[in-house]
């Protein structure tokens, strides 16, 4: 959000410059002032000499008590040893090669040292520590008054170390008389906040801790307004566009009159709003959020027959090749054959052969098909339809803003867009990363869903762990079927997780297990003996995987061992236990996610996540948040908090919007949403030139970083 692209190399030296572009990607002074630092410190909180840690990153302030500098004995060089003090304890500096540092390093020389702490001769030592020397004596007031001098502490990288950062970045505000304000001085008076020159001066330059205050405060409501402009202009574009507009007609009413059982009130509610952004010749952008088994896919197939009945096509996204193929087996069974055929409903995946691939790709070019599933194989530039008019995403999490887009330009004109996720995203978010969507929720499952309970099993406690099979085996024995989830495929290999959308600090060592080790083990298993065991993870052949899947659904296998590859949508309601092994390797979502698989028919559920986490451990908190609630959206903010939204962001972000810096969104939710409202009376009343110029840059690097 500033307007200041001057190459750093010219202020700085090319060395510097190169390596501010090799470590943080910063080239211009814009990036550089908008590097800011990570918190601030106290001189005299820094580490005391006696509290050292060897092996580890150190900062600490000290005088030079002796120098000496000796030649090697056997081999040639010197050594040039320093010995500096806090006052209480004595640290070694060693330099090798580099007498000439004894200038600088005399005795009574004061400053910061900094290096990485070893122990050498029993004597604590750095070894080619990075050093900043004070310039003068203080004493009295002035070393009062500088040992409370609040010290930024940038993020460093490399030769960078943080008072380089620093230094660098007092050199560049040096040569900026003034940054260019973006915002309205008025609009910062009535917030009380500080200008946008005198807060970027303050980040990096606070003389008292009030003023990096004031100028964070100043910067995150920057910041916030920014990201609403951003989404207040995206919103303003898409209502530019045109989209045909689609009424429903004789189609929905013959599949209305087929379904066994009524719409919920939801389903109702979101058929109507999704029935008036079909008819307003504009594109529909919703984001259609609801429990797994909420009937998001009922509500879009309502819209699909609506859109159909104007010859109208539409595409159907899934996240995975399974799912796309018992998305088309269940609307097909849903449809019935007589609407089926009307629509003709197309699978394409990748797995498909040859000859019907082709004639399902004929058929949505020459606009017979009306409805087509698929996977991202639908959006492969070949793909050609005949009137795209809609599509749907399911569990937009997997898709990324540019895959949407591309299937976008696919239609004549803008295609309405509707987007599915059973991971449902807290309101906070929803206003910042898809403030772009409307968004609809259906709150309430339809009735007759059974309760599922769920319980975390130690690993340690040996009898609960056999408790746990014998659990399956006593719904296996009533006629119903378990799914074991592992985070690994094989014992020897090295990948996690199958699914990727969340990365998580693994606390534990040991390797998880294994889905191929796991269905060995099972068959040797004296509680499941007899059982049918089968085994599903995503390294097998496609046709393995269909023909695994259609043996759990009907019955054949019983129990089910598999990674990640089941965790969205999987729909086989006669299965009840969901054992998750090594479950802390998981994220809430995911967990979540993976407990909708159980409980989707008349018998009640139950989720038994195995763990070696230790009580209390933030894995454990995960794990017991899960088994305490199967409120989808207290997980999701609770997962924002343990996991912190920067990898949320950034996971759901992946088209590349604004990357927040000081902002979070639950903390700052009342800010942000402030901010929406100036950001569109700002629109309305025109933008001011920088701020056009700000948020076009910003444009320009959210395409090219996509
Ligand atoms: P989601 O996609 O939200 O996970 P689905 O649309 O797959 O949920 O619905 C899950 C199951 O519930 C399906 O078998 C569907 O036919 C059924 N279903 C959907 N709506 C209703 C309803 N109003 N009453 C009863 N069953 C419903
Ligand atoms: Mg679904």
């Amino acid at each position: 959000m500033l307007n200041d692209s001057r190459k750093l190399g010219a202020l700085l030296g090319e060395r510097t410059a190169k390596a501010f572009l090799k470590h943080f990607g910063i080239e211009t002074v814009e990036e550089l002032l908008a590097h800011f630092p990570r918190r601030y410190s106290k001189r005299g909180e820094l580490t005391q000499i006696s509290s050292l840690p060897i092996g580890e990153m150190v900062t600490v302030v000290g005088e030079v008590l002796s120098t000496s500098n000796r030649r090697l004995k056997g081999r040639s060089g010197s050594l040039l040893e320093v010995v500096i003090t806090d006052g209480t304890k004595q640290l070694t500096l060693a330099f090798f090669n580099q007498a000439w540092r004894q200038k600088d390093l005399h005795q009574g020389a004061r400053g910061l040292f900094s290096g990485r702490i070893g122990i050498f001769s029993n004597k604590l030592q750095l070894a080619h520590p990075d050093y900043e020397l004070f310039e003068t004596e203080l004493t009295g007031e002035e070393a009062k008054a500088w040992a409370d001098l609040p010290i930024p502490i940038y993020p460093a990288a490399g030769s960078l170390s943080t008072w380089k950062i620093q230094k660098a970045i007092d050199i560049v505000l040096t040569a900026t008389p003034s940054v260019d304000g973006i915002l309205p001085e008025s609009l910062l008076a009535s917030e009380g906040l500080i200008s946008l020159d005198e807060a970027i001066r303050l980040v990096h330059q606070p003389k008292q801790d009030v003023h990096w205050q004031q100028a964070r405060d100043s910067l995150r409501f920057h910041e916030a307004m920014f990201l609403q402009l951003q989404l207040a202009k995206l919103r303003q574009a898409r209502t530019n566009q045109v989209a045909t507009s689609r009424s429903s007609g004789e189609l929905l009413g013959i599949f209305d009159k087929s379904l066994p059982f009524s719409l919920t009130s939801g389903q109702e509610e979101v058929g109507e709003h999704i029935a008036k952004d079909l008819a307003s010749g504009s594109p529909m952008h919703r984001l259609l959020q609801g429990e797994v088994g909420s009937g998001k896919t009922l509500v879009a197939l309502r819209a699909i027959l609506s859109v159909a009945e104007s010859g109208g096509q539409s595409a159907l996204l899934a996240p995975t090749e399974v799912l796309a193929s018992q998305h088309y087996e269940s609307i097909r069974r849903a449809l019935g054959p007589e609407l089926s055929e009307r629509l003709g409903v197309r699978l394409l995946t990748g797995q498909l052969a040859t000859a019907d691939r082709k004639r399902a790709l004929l058929d949505m070019a020459s606009g017979k098909c009306l409805l087509a599933i698929g996977t991202h194989a639908l959006i492969s530039e070949k793909v050609q339809f005949y009137d795209l008019a809609f599509v749907i995403v399911d569990e937009q999490h997997r898709f990324g803003v540019g895959q949407r887009e591309l299937l976008r330009l696919k239609g004549k004109t803008s295609p309405h867009v509707l987007t599915m996720t059973a991971t449902p995203i807290p309101r906070t978010m929803a206003i910042t990363v898809f403030g772009d969507l409307e968004i609809s929720t259906l709150t309430e499952l339809p009735a007759g869903r059974q309760p599922i309970s769920s319980h975390v099993v130690e690993v340690s406690k040996p009898a609960l762990v056999s408790r746990v099979w014998q659990r399956v085996a006593e719904e296996v024995a009533a006629g119903r079927q378990a799914f074991v989830v592992c985070p690994r495929i094989e014992g020897d290999t090295q990948e996690e997780q199958e699914f990727e959308g969340e990365e998580l600090e693994l606390e534990q060592s040991v390797a998880p297990a294994a889905a191929v080790d796991v269905a060995e083990a099972l068959k040797l298993n004296p509680a499941l003996a007899g059982l049918s065991i089968g085994l599903l993870h995503g390294r097998q052949a496609n046709e393995e995987k269909a023909s695994v899947m259609a043996a759990f659904a009907a019955g054949e296998i019983q129990v089910l061992v598999s990674t990640t590859v089941i965790e969205v949508g999987v729909n086989v309601p006669n299965a009840t236990a969901m054992v998750i092994l090594d479950a802390d390797r998981f994220g809430i979502s995911q967990l979540h996610q993976l407990r909708g698989r159980v409980g989707r028919g008349s018998h009640s559920g139950v989720c038994l996540m195995v763990t070696a986490s230790e009580p209390g451990s933030l894995a454990m908190q995960r794990l017991e948040a899960v088994a305490s609630t199967t409120d989808g959206f207290k997980l999701s903010e609770l997962d924002l908090e343990l996991r912190g939204e920067g990898d949320v962001l950034g996971d759901v972000q992946s088209g590349g919007r604004s990357q927040l810096k000081l902002l979070r969104v639950i903390r700052d939710a009342d800010l942000i949403a402030r901010a929406k409202v100036f950001a569109e009376d700002l629109i309305a009343s025109g933008l001011p030139a920088p701020l056009q110029l700000a948020l076009e840059k910003a444009d320009a690097q959210a395409l090219k970083r996509s």
